[in-house]
């Protein structure tokens, strides 16, 4: 790897950077560590702040009582996930929700789902690997 492609901004526990992708080759920094990049990322996050609509004055909200959600609103596993999912639509189409409430609510499933995805996929390895190593020490000490 050339090393010059390479990040040459120092970290704060003193080892350098190093980050290879988005080197600028006029600082030699990652976009990370470029001062420039940085203060466009700033101004954009700033912007994207204030774009962002507040509730309209007067707007109607409706929510439900944890109670009457699903799992309590605390989906467990995937298939919990999708089947709040499904709950989510059907109170939005049917006006228990108001649709801010309801886009709000599928955002946080979603990102919920792709998390409980996560962790099954890595529980699934882990249990793999475990039978795998356990499968190779058996086939040792035969
Ligand atoms: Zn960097």
């Amino acid at each position: 790897m050339d090393s010059d492609r390479r990040c040459h901004a120092v970290k704060a526990d003193g080892s350098r950077c190093g980050v290879v992708a988005g080197v600028s080759a006029a600082t030699g920094l990652c976009r990370m560590h470029d001062p420039a990049v940085a203060a466009e990322v700033a101004a954009a996050r700033a912007r994207g702040r204030s774009n962002r609509q507040p509730r309209p004055a007067g707007a109607v909200v409706r929510t439900v009582p944890a109670a009457d959600i699903p799992f309590g609103g605390e989906p467990k596993t995937l298939d919990e996930a999708a089947a709040l999912s499904g709950w989510i639509i059907q109170a939005i189409l049917t006006g228990k929700v108001d649709a801010r409430t309801g886009r709000e609510a599928v955002l946080a499933v979603n990102g919920l789902k792709g998390v409980l995805a996560t962790r099954d996929l890595a529980t699934h390895k882990l249990a793999q690997l475990k039978a795998d190593l356990l499968e190779e020490l058996r086939g040792n000490t035969a």
